[in-house]
Parts: C-alpha cells; sequence; structure tokens
C-alpha cells in the first residue's frame, strides 16, 4: 500500500512508506485506458521547469512521473523551460536543470523553451482579441485586485472591458511595440467576473515588462502570463498528458479555455507559426492531471528559501550536500537508484501527505547496500600495538569487497604492528552490554583475529593514548582457532599504510521534521541544524583513498561516504557521509 494512496490516510500525516505496487496508479491507468480506446496512438509528456534555481528533491517526483510514465509507455517527454519570466533566470540554471535530468537517468526527446514560442503566443493572443474574447485593460495591478472580487463575492467589471475589437487591436499591437510604459496595461481574457474559480474572472494572459530576456533579448516588451503560455506550449508540442502538482488543478480550467479558444491545429496561418517555430503538426488536444507534490520531514523544498539558505551562506552553495537540491543529493552520495526508488514508494495520488525523511535514507541505504563495494575507514583514531608481533611486522590480507556479491572481487588491504581502531570501540569502563574492547578485555579485529588488551597507555592527563594488544594468531579466519567465540568485531586500519583523509560527517540540514511550520514564533532559519556539518581528519585504507570523485563505499560499521565531487584527490582524499547505517534519528513512536 503506498503511503500516499490509501483512501482512509489523513492529510498531511507523517507515515513510513510501506511497498507499494508500482506502476497501478490513476495516471498510469488514464494513459493505459487513452492508448486502449485509441484516443492517443502514443504519449507525450513534458517537463516544464522554471529555470529560475536548481531543481530540488520535489522535482524529482515530477521528473521521474512525467519522463519515467513516457519510458514505460513508449512515449516521448520534452524537456521545456519555462522561461517567461525574464530577470529571474538565468543560463546557469538552465545547464543545471539538464545536468541533473541526466544525472537521475533520463533523457529527453525535444528541448524546448516557452521563449521559442513567443511569436505563436502573440499570435494566439491576437486571434482572442479578434474573436472578443480577450482585451486590453487599463486598470493598475492593485485596482484589478480591488474588481477581482473575493472567494464569498463575486467580481466586477473593469470599465475598459466592453472596449471594441478594434481599439483592443489597435492596444495590443501597440503594447507589443513598446509604446506603453511597463504595468500600465495588461491584456486579460474575458470570461466570468462572476467565476466560482478566481482564475477564471478574466485573468490577465499579457503584461508589460521592458526587460531583456536572456535568450530572446529586446525583442518583447510584452510577456506572456503562465497560465497562456503554458497550455499554448503543451498543445502545440502534442503534449497528451500534462501532468503537475495539485495548486494547478485550478487552474485547468483556464489551461482549457486556452487551449479550445486559442485552437491551434483549426488555423492554417497560426499553425504556420508553430511550424515555423520547428514543430511537426500535432494536433492532440493535451489534458491536465494533478497529482500531490512530494513533501519530506526535515526538508526545504521550495526554489525561494533554497535560494535564501545559499545568498545567506548558511551553506556553501547550490550544491552544497545539505542541501535538498539534486545537486546537493547528489555531491552528497545519494543515487539516482535510491531516488528513483523513492518516488516508486511514495506513489502517486491526490492525497498530501508528509513523507519522513527516513524513508528516503532507507531507499538509499537499500540500493547502496547492494552497490558500494566496503572498506575500512577510522574517523576517531586511537593506536593500538599489537605488542606479540615484531617491530616492522608487514602483512598484506584479502578482504572481499562485498559480504553479499562476490563479483565485488576481492581487495588487498595492509596490515602491521601498529593500528589506528575507533576511539569509541575501546572504554575503559564499559557501559552493560558494551562488547567491544576493555582493559583485560578481547575482541576480534576484522579479518585478523582475536586480541586481548593488556595495557592501556595513558598521557599525563590522563587521556588513553594506546592499546597494548596480543594477537592470538591461531583465530585468523581460516586456522584451527577461528572457531574461538567473542562478541565484538571491530574495523582497523594500518597506521603505516593508511591514508590521511578529510571526512565530512553530514546530517539533516534542519532539526525538526517541520522546518516549515511557524509555531511559536520561530521562523525556519532557527531550524537549522547546527551540527549538520561536522569535519573530521580521518584514516583510510589505502584502496579507499586512491579512486575517482563520486565513488561510494561503506566504511565498514560507519555508513556510506562518497568521494566528494569537486574536492576530493587521491593524494589528498574527502569523503562525504552519505547516509549512517542506522537511523540515528528515529524516536519512540508517539513522540
Ligand atoms: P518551487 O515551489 O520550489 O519554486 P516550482 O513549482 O515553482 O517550485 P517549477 O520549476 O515551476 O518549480 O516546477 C516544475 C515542475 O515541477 C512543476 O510541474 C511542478 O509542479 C513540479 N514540482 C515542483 N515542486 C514539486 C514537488 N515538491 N513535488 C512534485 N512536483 C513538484
Ligand atoms: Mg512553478
Amino acid at each position: 500500500m503506498p503511503t500516499e494512496n490509501p483512501a482512509n490516510a489523513p492529510a498531511s500525516s507523517t507515515a513510513a512508506v510501506q511497498q507499494a505496487a508500482p506502476h497501478q496508479d490513476f495516471i498510469r491507468q488514464i494513459v493505459r485506458d487513452d492508448l486502449a480506446s485509441g484516443k492517443h496512438v502514443a504519449i507525450h509528456t513534458r517537463f516544464p521547469p522554471e529555470p529560475n534555481g536548481y531543481l530540488h528533491i520535489g522535482h524529482a517526483k515530477a521528473i521521474c512521473l512525467s519522463f519515467g510514465i513516457a519510458q514505460e509507455f513508449g512515449g516521448w517527454c520534452n524537456l521545456r523551460l519555462d522561461d517567461t519570466n525574464p530577470g529571474k533566470e538565468d543560463p546557469e540554471f538552465v545547464q543545471g536543470i539538464k545536468d541533473d535530468v541526466h544525472w537521475l537517468g533520463y533523457d529527453w526527446h525535444e528541448l524546448r523553451h516557452a521563449s521559442d514560442y513567443f511569436d505563436v503566443f502573440y499570435r494566439g493572443a491576437l486571434k482572442l482579441v479578434e474573436d472578443g474574447l480577450a482585451y486590453v485593460d487599463d486598470l493598475s495591478a492593485d485596482e484589478m485586485r480591488e474588481y477581482r472580487g473575493t472567494l464569498t463575492e463575486p467580481g466586477r467589471h473593469s470599465p475598459y472591458r466592453e472596449r471594441s475589437v478594434a481599439e483592443n487591436l489597435d492596444l495590443f499591437r501597440r503594447m507589443r511595440a513598446g509604446e506603453f510604459a511597463d504595468g500600465s496595461r495588461t491584456l486579460r481574457a474575458k470570461i466570468d467576473m462572476a467565476s466560482g474559480n478566481i482564475n477564471l474572472r478574466d485573468p490577465a494572459l499579457y503584461r508589460i515588462r521592458k526587460v531583456a530576456h536572456q535568450n530572446t533579448g529586446d525583442a518583447w516588451p510584452i510577456y506572456p502570463m503562465y497560465d497562456f503560455a503554458h497550455a499554448l506550449s503543451d498543445a502545440m508540442e502534442g503534449i497528451t498528458h500534462s501532468l503537475c502538482t495539485l495548486e494547478f488543478e485550478d487552474h485547468r480550467p483556464l489551461y482549457d479555455w486556452c487551449v479550445d479558444k486559442v485552437d491551434l491545429p483549426d488555423h492554417p496561418e497560426l499553425w504556420q507559426s508553430v511550424v515555423a517555430a520547428g514543430l511537426e503538426a500535432k494536433p492532440a488536444k493535451p489534458r491536465q492531471i494533478e497529482f500531490s507534490r512530494l513533501n519530506l520531514s526535515y526538508c526545504i523544498t521550495s526554489k525561494r528559501k533554497l535560494a535564501q539558505l545559499v545568498a545567506e551562506h548558511h551553506v556553501d552553495g547550490w550544491d552544497d550536500p545539505r542541501m535538498s537540491t539534486l545537486r546537493g543529493l547528489r555531491r552528497r552520495g545519494f543515487t539516482p537508484a535510491g531516488l528513483r526508488l523513492l518516488i516508486e514508494r511514495v506513489g502517486v495520488s491526490k492525497q498530501n501527505s508528509v513523507i519522513d525523511y527516513a524513508v528516503l535514507e532507507n531507499c538509499i541505504r537499500e540500493d547502496l547496500d547492494a552497490t558500494a563495494a566496503r572498506r575500512m575507514a577510522v574517523l576517531d583514531p586511537l593506536k593500538l600495538v599489537i605488542t606479540n608481533l615484531p617491530a616492522g611486522h608487514e602483512e598484506t590480507l584479502v578482504f572481499p569487497n562485498h559480504p553479499k556479491d562476490e563479483s565485488f572481487g576481492t581487495r588487498e588491504v595492509p596490515f602491521a604492528r601498529e593500528l589506528w581502531i575507533e576511539r569509541d570501540d575501546f572504554a575503559e569502563v564499559p557501559p552493560k552490554g558494551f562488547h567491544r574492547l576493555k582493559p583485560d578485555g578481547d575482541v576480534r579485529l576484522r579479518g585478523v583475529g582475536i586480541v586481548k588488551c593488556g595495557q592501556v597507555v595513558k598521557d599525563a592527563g590522563g587521556n588513553v593514548t594506546e592499546l597494548h594488544c596480543t594477537l592470538d594468531a591461531e583465530t585468523r579466519h581460516g586456522l584451527p582457532g577461528a572457531d574461538r567465540k567473542v562478541k565484538g568485531t571491530i574495523h582497523w586500519v594500518s597506521a603505516a599504510h593508511a591514508v590521511a583523509s578529510e571526512v565530512r560527517l553530514y546530517d539533516r540540514l534542519f532539526s525538526v521534521p517541520a522546518p516549515d511550520s511557524e509555531e511559536g514564533g520561530k521562523s525556519w532559519l532557527d531550524h537549522l541544524n547546527p551540527d549538520a556539518k561536522r569535519v573530521v581528519q580521518a584514516w583510510l585504507e589505502p584502496a579507499a583513498a586512491d579512486v575517482e570523485p563520486e565513488r561510494r563505499f561503506q566504511f565498514e560499521r560507519l555508513g556510506y561516504f562518497v568521494a566528494d565531487r569537486v574536492d576530493h584527490r587521491a593524494d589528498a582524499p574527502v569523503f562525504n557521509r552519505t547516509v549512517t547505517l542506522r537511523d540515528v534519528w528515529a524516536r519512540p513512536t508517539g513522540q
């Protein structure tokens, strides 16, 4: 049962995701029906981000749905950059969006920009004016808001609503020619000022903005509004199923109005301009279908807030591994397959809910458990000397790279008399149930055999600096004493061979599940987790260090780590902790 799907689930609940029945959601059912009935011979979807920021984990859902469904049903998906807001958009984000979609494992049929269609939009608007379905309004933005009415009161007609077609055509052409000041006039659809749906109360189609556009430069002093541009773009590209999030549900009647009233394929002259924009004639009428957004606890998925985190230096950039941007998650070591698994588990529905961050982490763990080779690393080192080995003793041990998958092969691990172990694998006064090393206690060193701690060496301040141990050499795997049982096994690295590495220990960026809630007068920034990044100097076995950036490992007993995409070098390794092996945030139920 997918979490978002159960009919009786309370809205906005945090719930654990159980095994989803994949690919049985209502959108796929609509697609299946439309193909079966012959309504469409092939399906065509699109993903239409606005290039005003980098994509975040929420977008992964929209991407996996639109690209994934097209792929599953042998159709196409376009990547369309919705660049109708000049000034706020940036080519850097366009490149980022393309990279992120590819990284998630998808490719587009056509790459389009809404700005490719500015001419078609304009001709479509002229047609609406000619048909008496749009008018030029001189009300200011404030007046328009006032005239619009409220949810309980109908709107009022603008005094300019009944202008003649000829006057409207003249004014709209002059808007286009740049004769009027920003904000002085708008082109509005003439629909119904009394509609219960405020989106239909004569919505604006065009506004005057004398701002240069990144693709079209100064060619246009007017820009189309999202609803108009989006509906026509879908129609032009032959989109069959236009998938978007629930907040657009109330816009659907306007979407349909724009598609129907402009009616591109029925107008040869208009359709000419579609063909001129490089599109074949694909006169399918698009259908908008809404699904619920992906919301994750402990996460922010608003571009504006993500941008604020970067601008105010709460993080080190858009790709900071604490960020819920796709590039942040990538740098953190999250895998495309793990993210796709999350989206599959979460399922598709119209029910709003919040998915527990632990569900995401579990998907990543599941993927990495199967795909990441094992290595040993020590994050907080304590020296362990094996006193019954001769000085200068050195050996090369052979370790499997994966405990469950032989195809990963083996590697050589240097072993010597002096090792680093984790400081917290030793306790002078062990708490109850402590099964690691203690004075006079035994522990198994992974792949080596059992050592007994004979002497604890301390400095003048009473801090433990070294452990002197003796090795029972007969207890190594494959030798007669190997069956000897001890309760604990710990990892280690050879002090002489280990490679020093910077390791960045990342954790959740926010310390509360709902950072956006303004309870208690707190702002979301008050919930930043100060411990979300901790940097330590660690020791790695050599086979962990000499790897390319973005190589992922499980460091045994510690978690999954990735060689940093930007800073890692084989001779100066930098690793990021992707996720711990177990959920350290789990709370007893009810809290
Ligand atoms: P934000 O609210 O963060 O600014 P946006 O919705 O304005 O994001 P767009 O670039 O317009 O960002 O989004 C492109 C597509 O991604 C839209 O179709 C939108 O519905 C979808 N999308 C955005 N956020 C989510 C989310 N959290 N879950 C699923 N889909 C999303
Ligand atoms: Mg948007």
